[in-house]
C-alpha cells in the first residue's frame, strides 16, 4: 500500500465484479465516474471477450447510464490487432477462428481474413499468414479443423487470451480461448507463440501508446487477483483490487500477486483520487 495516487492520469477498468455485477451496475458506479470527470482521469473498459465488439460494449454500457465511446473500450481482440500491427506487420491474411463481430473488426484495422468456406479439398480464401484463435461461441468444426490443418503446416498461431470457460450463469460450460487452443495443441502439438489478453502486459501496450501514457500514470482495477492484478503488476501499473467480485480483502491480503490497493470497491478509489488529487 501507499503508491501515490496523485500521479494517476487514467483507470482501466475491469467489467463484472468491478463496475457492475451480472450486468447491473453498483450503487457507488456512478458517482465514482462523476470522481474521473471531475479530476480528468481517463478512463478504459477492458475486458478478455473477444466474441463482441467495442460497440458492442459501447451499447451495452451506453444502456447502463455509463458514458463510453469506442475509444473506451479495449477487448483482447482490439489488443491483438495492435499486438499484430506493430510486432508482426507481416502476417496480413489470418485464418481467423471467432465470431463476425471480431472478424469486422480485423478487416476495419485492414487485416484480410481467409473466407468462411469450410473447404475440404480446396483452400477457399487463400492461404492464411497465421491462424488467430479468439473466443467463438459459434466454433465451427470444421473450421476448427482447418485451423488444426494450417498450425501443421507451420503458421504463426496467437491466442486472443487464455482463458478456458467464459462465466456464465446458464446450464452449461462456455468452453473459451484457452481450450480451443488447448484441443489444437493436442491435435497438432503446437501452442500459441502469444496469448495477448490478460494477465500478459501486451494487452495494455496498445492502449498506453495510443493514450501516451506511462504505466505509473495508469490504475489496473479489477477483482481478479490472476487476471487484473496479475496484469497491473506485469504492466507496472498502480495495481487496485476491489472486493465487490470474486475476490475477498482477506484472501487479496494473502496473495502472492500484492495488490497496491485493496478497497471495498470503485467508490472507495473514488474518493481516495479526490483526496489524492484535490
Ligand atoms: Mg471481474
Amino acid at each position: 500500500m501507499g503508491v501515490d495516487l496523485k500521479r494517476i492520469r487514467h483507470v482501466v477498468l475491469d467489467l463484472d465484479g468491478t463496475i457492475y455485477l451480472s450486468g447491473r451496475l453498483f450503487s457507488w458506479t456512478l458517482p465514482f465516474f462523476d470522481a474521473l470527470h471531475d479530476l480528468e482521469i481517463g478512463y478504459t473498459f477492458l475486458t478478455n471477450n473477444s466474441s463482441l465488439g467495442r460497440r458492442d460494449y459501447v451499447e451495452s454500457l451506453r444502456s447502463k447510464g455509463l458514458n463510453a465511446d469506442v475509444r473506451n473500450v479495449h477487448t483482447s481482440g482490439q489488443a491483438t490487432i495492435d499486438f499484430l500491427q506493430r510486432h508482426r506487420p507481416e502476417l496480413r491474411r489470418l485464418f481467423l477462428l471467432g465470431t463476425d463481430r471480431l472478424a469486422a473488426e480485423f478487416i476495419e484495422a485492414g487485416f484480410d481474413l481467409c473466407g468462411s468456406e469450410a473447404d475440404g479439398e480446396s483452400h477457399a480464401g487463400g492461404e492464411p499468414d497465421a491462424v488467430v484463435v479468439a473466443f467463438d461461441p459459434a466454433l465451427d468444426f470444421a473450421r476448427l479443423c482447418k485451423a488444426a490443418y494450417w498450425l501443421e503446416r507451420g503458421k504463426p498461431f496467437l491466442a486472443t487470451h487464455p482463458d478456458f470457460v467464459c462465466p456464465t450463469d446458464r446450464p452449461t460450460v462456455l468452453i473459451d480461448c484457452g481450450s480451443v487452443c488447448a484441443c489444437l495443441a493436442a491435435a497438432t502439438g503446437r501452442t500459441p507463440e502469444a496469448v495477448i489478453g490478460k494477465p500478459d502486459k501486451r494487452m495494455l501496450e496498445g492502449l498506453l501508446c495510443r493514450e501516451n501514457l506511462e504505466p505509473r500514470e495508469v490504475a489496473v482495477v479489477g477483482d481478479r487477483l490472476y487476471t487484473d492484478i496479475a496484469l497491473a503488476r506485469e504492466t507496472g501499473a498502480v495495481a487496485v483490487l476491489v472486493a465487490s467480485g470474486e475476490t475477498t480483502a482477506e484472501a487479496a491480503r494473502q496473495s502472492e500477486f500484492r495488490p497496491d490497493y485493496i478497497l471495498r470497491d470503485v467508490g472507495e478509489l473514488g474518493e481516495l483520487l479526490r483526496r489524492a488529487q484535490c
